[in-house]
């Protein structure tokens, strides 16, 4: 995100705060920062209830307010005359505490007639750059997110320089919500949750796993053709193999507490890749075997707070397209251009063009450098190896400063569903650092034992986040090979049920996924019902089918650019026609 629509969106942070505080004088403020298309604040307001119906008040005092803000002026004040800023206000305290610890002093900035703590980073004309703004939603979060602390109330809002910008990103939030993975999921029965089960952990129904297995088949046949080897590993794994390869401890807040097996602690796996370089290890390389590729369909567990959990797009268990190539420091640069044509040979099958993706390069943030692990110069060679491939694809890319992995530098696909919202789908990194503790080593042209280069790769990320991507992305209406249900045979009366289910165990027989309905619905009911499924193909089958007249196909509209679905069209076919097509549309998985 630029800088300077971070400092806008933190800006008008302050706006809201002053408004809130002229509304509800009694409430407690705490931090207001900028985040990813927009900001949010959290107060504390007692015992009153603020919803969404507030809006409108709020944002029309956040318009009056603005008339005066000319600019923010900056004030320094030492923790005593900064406390006295919020009497009764204990989270301000502890902040204030916190950042005069070493007997500093705390900066405010002023605008109009309001002022707070903060640290900087704000417009310099408010008044003008602040108009296009809009609070959007209201939610309960912990202060400082954790789940012991009290519970505030957080309001989320946006502002972008340009009304046109506005307007466009609120169209896109309505589109999105319309296309809402977590009830699209619910409407075409693709998976679910328990309270049984836990928070985090999605029950994938039959025609959600179709998907699943359909994206894993076509993962598998095309790695394969890419010069991949599959390899199969276990869920968990003793302490040693974590505490070789640094997740413990550098990790660990994302790891599950560990179980006892024989005296021994084994921690569920966050990342597949200590298990898959154990099994590069398992017998001695010579560069002839180089490059090395070793393919799995992971399952990783990690640790996320439950008030992050989203649907199946931020889950507890997930199952990941990984894999990891093995080869020298002087193939790293190909493979990893490679790795990146992958990526596009998969996002263009799926219908993205160009446009749709691009990279975001992940940097360690210099002034958090305990954050990371290993010596700088191989972060500096493996970042220069990555930008170079970046830079022969011809793929976008922009920085991202506190972006890095805890052992290298790394870099993201983002991709931009039919609705224009992004998702970091897929994370790829030139890993020089893991050869080192692990002893990943080759033995040259001249017998000399060297340290290989690994390249972590999840082109498709993991069932759940991709999933959760596709289903926004087609609005549900997936492609005929993607559909969990490709053909739909609706049975014009219960005399003619029997005929039907022959007909549907013919298809089925040719490998489509076919669904029959014979309740006793009328025939309207049926093909309404099958349109809110999205089902590509239907059929209404009755003495005309039986006594083999072609057949009347209602095929599903096509979907335009915006993704948007265009109406049905009636297509009169001999029934050996359609079936190839189904076939053919289904093996050439056509976008
Ligand atoms: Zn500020
Ligand atoms: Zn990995």
């Amino acid at each position: 995100m630029p800088e300077n629509l971070d400092n806008l969106r933190h800006s008008c942070a302050h706006l809201l705060a002053a408004a809130v505080m002229e509304l509800w004088p009694h409430a407690k403020r705490t931090i207001g920062p900028a985040i990813e298309n927009g900001f949010y604040f959290d107060f504390d307001f007692g015992a009153t209830k603020i919803s969404e119906a507030d809006f409108p008040a709020l944002e029309q005092k956040m318009n009056e307010l603005l008339k005066s803000w000319k600019g923010f002026e900056r004030h320094e004040l030492d923790a005593q005359a900064a406390k006295k800023e919020y009497p009764d206000n204990e989270f301000k305290h502890e902040l204030i505490d916190e950042f005069t610890a070493d007997g500093s002093k705390v900066s405010f900035y002023k605008s109009g007639a309001y002022w707070d703590l903060c640290r900087g980073g704000h417009v310099e004309h408010p008044r003008n750059a602040l108009k296009h703004f809009k609070l959007l939603s209201v939610a309960g979060a912990y202060w400082r997110g954790n789940e012991k602390n009290k519970m505030l109330t957080r309001i989320y809002g946006t502002c972008f320089p340009t009304k046109k910008e506005l307007d466009a990103h609120l169209h896109m939030l309505e589109e999105a919500k319309k296309r809402d993975h977590r009830k699209i999921g619910q409407d075409l029965d693709l998976f679910t949750f328990a309270d049984e089960v836990g928070p985090g952990l999605p029950l994938w129904k039959p025609k959600g796993t179709t998907i699943r297995e359909e994206l894993e088949t076509w993962a598998k046949e095309t790695e394969k053709k890419w010069g991949y080897e599959r390899v199969s590993t276990p869920h968990i794994a003793k302490h040693t193999l974590f505490e070789i390869s640094g997740h413990l401890p550098y990790y660990k807040d994302d790891m599950y507490s560990p179980m006892d097996i024989d005296g021994e602690n084994y921690y569920l796996k966050g990342m597949n890749c200590p298990h898959h370089h154990m099994i590069y290890k398992s017998s001695p390389k010579s560069y002839r075997n180089l490059p090395l590729r070793y393919a799995e369909y992971g399952m990783v567990y990690r640790y996320e707070q439950s008030g992050t959990l989203f649907g199946i797009m931020r889950v507890r268990a997930l199952q990941q397209n990984d894999a990891h190539i093995y080869c020298t420091q002087e193939q790293a640069e190909e493979e990893f251009l490679t790795v990146l044509k992958l990526h596009e040979y998969y996002y263009n099958a799926l219908g993205l063009g160009k446009e749709d993706y691009y990279i975001t390069i992940g940097l360690p943030d210099e002034s958090k450098r305990d954050k990371y692990h290993g010596d700088k110069e191989l972060w500096n060679r493996a970042e220069t190896v990555m930008r170079s491939a970046i830079e022969k694809s011809g793929i976008r890319s922009v920085n991202d400063v506190g972006g890095a992995a805890f052992y290298g530098p790394k870099i993201d696909f983002i991709i931009r569903s039919a609705v224009g919202r992004e998702f970091a789908i897929s994370t790829v990194q030139l890993d020089l650092y893991m050869p080192t503790r692990f002893n990943l080593d080759y033995t040259d042209q001249n017998g000399n034992k060297k340290l290989c280069a690994v390249i972590h790769r999840a082109p498709l990320g993991s069932h759940e986040r991709f999933i959760g991507f596709l289903i926004e992305h087609y609005g549900g209406a997936f492609p005929v090979w993607l559909s969990p249900v490709q053909v739909a045979l609706l049975s014009v009366s219960d005399q003619h049920n029997d005929f039907v289910l022959e007909e549907a165990r013919q298809l089925k027989e040719k490998g489509i996924r076919v669904e029959v309905d014979s309740s006793s619905e009328t025939i309207g009911k049926k093909i309404r019902n099958a349109e809110t499924q999205k089902i590509p193909y239907m059929i209404v089958m009755g003495e005309k089918e039986r006594t083999g007249g072609d057949w009347q196909v209602r095929v599903r509209g096509k979907r335009t650019a915006k993704g948007e679905i265009k109406p049905a069209t009636q297509k009169i076919m001999k029934k050996n026609a359609f079936i190839r097509r189904v076939q053919k549309e289904t093996q050439k998985r056509s976008a």
